[in-house]
């Protein structure tokens, strides 16, 4: 994966959601738990997750709230004209932001470094067996450095 140019751009499908980071992302992670299968229309969502200090974003995003499969309380983000999720947030990390990344207007720069909640998937799901995988949750974030 070549590094990022910043800043990393992007927004929903219609152009009226647009955001842009000022730095790569801390992780970039497949996740077929069974809430993201909702999201991502049958398949895994694929979600970038960012300092939310470095994210700048423009437009109305329909705040959409539930509770996790972790037990945490989740907010997806998602454009209330074309529908597209966009971002994803927990009340238990507040500093951190996810984007989707079918948003970025590359989406090659953020390629998944590990699939979660692989117990969740359908029985067709197709696992890169190069990319790590857990059956459950995310392990924590590595500490951010400043
Ligand atoms: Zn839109
Ligand atoms: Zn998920």
């Amino acid at each position: 994966m070549s590094e990022p140019k910043l800043p990393i751009t992007g927004g929903c499908l219609c152009g009226a959601v647009r955001y842009s980071v000022s730095a790569e992302p801390i992780a970039v992670r497949q996740c077929w738990c069974r809430d993201c299968q909702y999201w991502g229309s049958g398949s895994a969502t694929v979600n970038a997750v960012f300092e939310r200090d470095k994210v700048a974003l423009t437009g109305v995003l329909t705040d959409f709230v539930s509770k996790a499969e972790s037990g945490n309380t989740m907010h997806r983000g998602f454009c209330p004209t074309c529908g597209t999720p966009v971002t994803s947030a927990s009340d238990a990390r507040p500093n951190f932001v996810i984007l989707r990344v079918g948003t970025l207007d590359q989406p090659s720069l953020a390629a998944p470094a590990m699939a979660i909640w692989t117990d969740s998937a359908p029985q067709w799901a197709h696992m890169d067996p190069e990319v790590p995988a857990t059956p459950k949750g995310a392990p924590p974030l590595p500490p951010v450095s400043r």
